[in-house]
């Protein structure tokens, strides 16, 4: 029982599933849900955690630092990874292609398949 958590969605005991329904008989309440594995690490199911952000969403966007300005992503940081096939679907040839020059750079499989490996230069 320790290794449970508790479901932070403000109304999870409020609706009336059989497995939230506990106690002895003329005692009988519904009950948060403790669950060893969360969404998020947080909640039991989607409306929950779509319960916790109708409610608190906008208090965590102004405590965590609102956008009020546009982001760009420039050339610079426009390089994703991607690959082409050949023309009987037998080989990939690795690329890095930029999302706005469309330019195509070559790329190794193991480069490909390494997380940490870019051409972007930033945020
Ligand atoms: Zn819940």
């Amino acid at each position: 029982m320790s290794n449970l958590k508790f479901c932070q969605g403000p109304s999870c005991h409020t609706y009336h599933t059989q497995d939230r329904l506990k106690g002895t008989k003329g005692s009988k309440t519904y009950q948060t849900r403790r669950r060893s594995y969360l969404h998020f690490g947080e909640f039991c199911d989607t409306r929950c955690y779509n319960d916790w952000f109708s409610k608190y969403g906008t208090k965590a966007v102004d405590h965590f630092g609102r956008l009020n300005e546009v982001k760009h992503l420039t050339e610079e940081n426009a390089w994703h990874k991607s690959w082409d096939w050949d023309s009987s679907y037998d080989n990939r040839t690795y690329v890095f292609r930029n999302a706005i020059t469309k330019e195509t750079r070559p790329l190794t499989e193991s480069q490909y398949n390494d997380n940490n490996y870019t051409l972007n230069t930033g945020e």
